[in-house]
């Protein structure tokens, strides 16, 4: 049982903030509103789940859905939205099978985990270049430009803008001559970024977009290609681009969710708002760690993520006390990765300001009580 204060218990429940890495919290209205409509979706006596993806009335919402994100990003018309089943890590296959079947180079720039992980993906399909690498800083800042050795012949250039586990983020746009692919799970529709400036653009949903079990592909048309023979047929991009999404049955409730959470985004005001708030959040967050004595974080003001905390305690075996004590008040999630050990809270765009001020409130006690 978890500990109410007297006002929560007036109202019958605790508060909970959940600082989950992903799947992560999501926007309650979007909740409340799949609740709402759980048995009869849009006047059809049905759940959204149990209806055809080939019929009417879930086209439309999957091609609003894609109206929703070009809107929201500001997607040119020359750039292709695609929804593939699956998972972020499926495409750091799928990429390289598709882009690199005439000159198969690639650049890989080594930030942090999910950066390490595609980059070792690659190597399967082709001669890749790791450009640079902070491994040896403990992935705690971003290779900066002039230490680049980038294959110029290369088909692309690929980099990780937010590194999850880290809380590392790179603090520019690569400035290459080739196509840029950037894994935005962790931060798309975090901030305003210009998508002419990438060839690929890549997230899961369950961070930024709704629930785990789709993976959004923002590609520039001249970049879809027929792809490396070997590829499963369901990992052609053209057969997505060509049936709008529904060569396979498509996850249609994850596809449900991530529509009404873009629906919510853009009646928030869309991503300049957004940006806004994610400033807000982090800066008071960063602010609390950085003037207390107990608490810090290890990476440089320059590289931090705005959506994923990281931060120790001066004892790494107060952790377990932290975690559980924080559990007690209604503060779900912040483990860090088992890789990197240590704290972390994720704010993603859905994680409201009063979450931020639960946390600093919880974490201001504990440091009273043990220091
Ligand atoms: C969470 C995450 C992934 C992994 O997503 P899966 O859908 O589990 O494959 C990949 N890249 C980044 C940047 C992430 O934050």
């Amino acid at each position: 049982m978890m500990k109410m204060s007297k006002a929560q218990r007036a109202q019958g429940m605790t508060t909970t903030h959940n600082f989950s890495a992903g799947p992560a919290t999501l926007p309650k209205a979007v909740l409340e509103q799949a609740q709402a409509e759980m048995l009869s979706w849009n006047d059809t006596g049905c759940s959204v789940m149990e209806l055809s993806h080939r019929g009417e009335k879930f086209r439309a919402l999957l091609s609003e859905t894609e109206d929703l994100l070009r809107q929201l990003m500001d997607i040119p018309a020359n750039y292709q939205v695609l929804f593939i089943p699956g998972s972020a890590r499926l495409q750091f296959s799928g990429l390289p099978m598709n882009l690199l079947v005439e000159n198969p180079r690639a650049n890989y720039l080594v930030s942090g985990y999910w950066s390490k992980l595609a980059y070792r993906e690659a190597t399967k399909y082709g001669q890749i270049t790791q450009v640079a690498s902070s491994a040896d800083d403990h992935f705690m800042s971003v290779p900066e430009p002039e230490t680049w050795q980038l294959d110029e012949q290369a088909e692309y250039f690929y980099y990780t803008p937010n590194e999850t586990l880290q809380g590392v983020s790179c603090p520019f746009v690569p400035d290459v001559s080739m196509p840029l692919i950037a894994d935005m799970t962790s931060c798309i529709l975090s901030k305003q970024i210009d998508v002419r400036e990438f060839g690929v653009i890549f997230a899961a949903a369950q961070k930024n977009l709704g629930q785990a079990g789709v993976t959004v592909v923002i590609i520039r048309d001249d970049l879809i290609q027929a792809p490396m023979p070997q590829t499963p047929a369901m990992m052609d991009f053209r057969r997505y681009r060509d049936s709008k999404s529904l060569c396979c049955t498509p996850p249609t409730y994850a596809l449900y969710i991530m529509n009404l959470t873009l629906r919510y985004w853009a009646g928030q005001g869309g991503v300049l708002q957004i940006e806004a708030l994610n400033q807000q959040k982090s800066q008071l967050l960063y602010q609390f760690i950085d003037q207390s004595d107990f608490y810090y974080n290890r990476v440089a003001p320059r590289y931090r993520s705005a959506s994923n905390v990281t931060f120790n305690l001066p004892k790494a075996d107060l952790e377990a006390v932290f975690l559980s004590k924080a559990q007690e008040q209604g503060l779900l999630g912040l483990k860090g990765h088992s890789a990197v050990g240590g704290l972390r809270a994720s704010i993603y765009n859905a994680m409201p300001l009063s979450g931020v001020e639960h946390l600093i409130g919880f974490m201001q006690i504990f440091q009273k009580a043990y220091s």
